[in-house]
């Protein structure tokens, strides 16, 4: 049993609790998955892990009217956010650029002379999307709350910057113009009310404005059984019925979409501001089939903590510093103590600790036993480099915790 003066506990953490489904009011929502004091992830520390922090009580609903995932407490953004110190930006990972260029490619097929008068990025976060799509428009605007009181710091004249949230911003009165394009990637999954923010936007944009939207995928999430990504930063899991259902409501229409389907399945959805009401996707998972494949999850998950546990008294290194790696940990039920270290290729990672988790990053170049370690992938959703040079430096062993790759 834990000291208790050794327990953090996040005081008055959840400032929300749903009691409705986030698109179409539905009262009966379903729990899809009970997680008792979840952890909070991209904690990272220079000094070894002290204290013990408790995790935040979590639960996935999910509404069978219109498919969406949604999570049943909103926990402090300031808890969530401020720890963050170590936090990634977009132009720093390769895998969120990439993401990035198939985000324009798919904007192009909408526009092919890439000419708008006005486009808006929603949660614009380092601005490299406006930088990349400079072309694209005369005037470019980024809404982001990481450059409230540093909005000045900008030289570009065509781009400004609007510190603040959709939700707590007068956009007629900020915007320099009209925008006829409003953009957002990884945005909406993060805001307990999307209704209200979509409601907004549209509201401020011109009567022939595009909207290009993108948000990690609940359907892909389910067929994978990546119950994993569920986490506290990610207030909605939409789906093509849930999104579509929300267009609907709020007199939008549904253009167009496209799967990214290995970045997080992310779902790239194109609207319209008006359209008439039409349901083109049916929900696509019962009860029942998604209850099926978060137990073939929690199946994995056992399984691959008792391969682990079959070699805890050799050495087993993880790869690939994930910052949702205490989410994983959780889930096997292990603080993974017999770790040696995390091995990451990244050299700034390198000697800092996980503040809820027993362990440390180390960079590859560092590691001497290697060849006769068994490794096993901290990383789920950089599998594939870190495979590629685990098949070409191969350890003892390899250790993967899901089926699918
Ligand atoms: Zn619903």
């Amino acid at each position: 049993m834990m000291h208790k003066d050794m327990c953090i506990q996040y005081k008055d953490a959840v400032i929300n609790k749903r009691t409705q489904c986030s698109v179409c009011d539905n009262r009966e929502l379903i729990e899809i998955m009970n997680m008792p004091e979840l952890p909070i992830t991209g904690l990272f520390s220079k000094e070894k892990q002290k204290d013990s922090f408790s995790g935040i009580d979590q639960s996935l609903l999910w509404c069978s009217k219109c498919g969406q995932g949604q999570l049943l407490n909103q926990v402090n953004p300031e808890i969530l956010y401020d720890s963050q110190k170590y936090t990634f930006r977009t132009s720093l990972s390769s895998t969120a650029q990439q993401g990035t260029k198939v985000f324009i490619d798919y904007l192009r097929e909408f526009v092919p002379d890439e000419k708008f008068n006005c486009i808006i990025d929603v949660g614009c976060n380092d601005l490299y999307l406006l930088h990349e799509i400079k072309s694209f428009g005369k005037v470019r605007i980024g809404l982001d709350p990481i450059w409230t009181s540093q909005e000045n710091n900008i030289k570009d004249s065509d781009l400004h910057v609007i510190g603040g949230t959709v939700e707590e911003t007068d956009l007629d009165k900020v915007l320099p113009c009209k925008p006829d394009c409003i953009l957002s990637r990884h945005t909406l999954e993060h805001i307990f009310d999307p209704q209200l923010v979509l409601e907004k936007l549209i509201d401020c944009a011109t009567d022939d404005a595009l909207f290009l939207f993108e948000i990690p995928g609940f359907d892909s999430l389910i067929t994978r059984g990546r119950f994993d990504q569920v986490f506290h930063e990610h207030l909605q899991y939409f789906s093509l019925s849930s999104f579509e259902a929300l267009l609907n409501k709020l007199g939008a229409k549904l253009i167009g979409y496209h799967e990214n389907y290995h970045n997080w399945g992310a779902l790239m959805i194109a609207f319209r501001k008006k359209g008439a009401a039409h349901r083109n996707f049916n929900v696509a998972f019962t009860r029942e089939d998604i209850e099926w494949r978060r137990d073939l999850f929690f199946c994995q998950m056992d399984n691959a903590r008792k391969t682990l546990y079959e070699f805890k008294n050799t050495n087993i290194y993880g790869y690939g510093a994930a910052l949702m790696l205490p989410v994983l940990a959780y889930h096997l039920k292990s603080d993974l103590s017999f770790i040696k270290a995390v091995i990451d290729d990244d050299k700034d990672k390198e000697g800092f600790f996980y503040t809820n988790l027993p362990l440390q990053v180390k960079h590859s170049g560092s590691i001497e036993d290697f060849y006769s370690s068994t490794v096993f992938v901290t990383a789920i959703d950089n599998v594939k480099p870190i495979m590629l040079k685990l098949l070409q430096n191969r350890p003892k062993h390899i250790i993967y915790p899901l089926h699918i790759i």
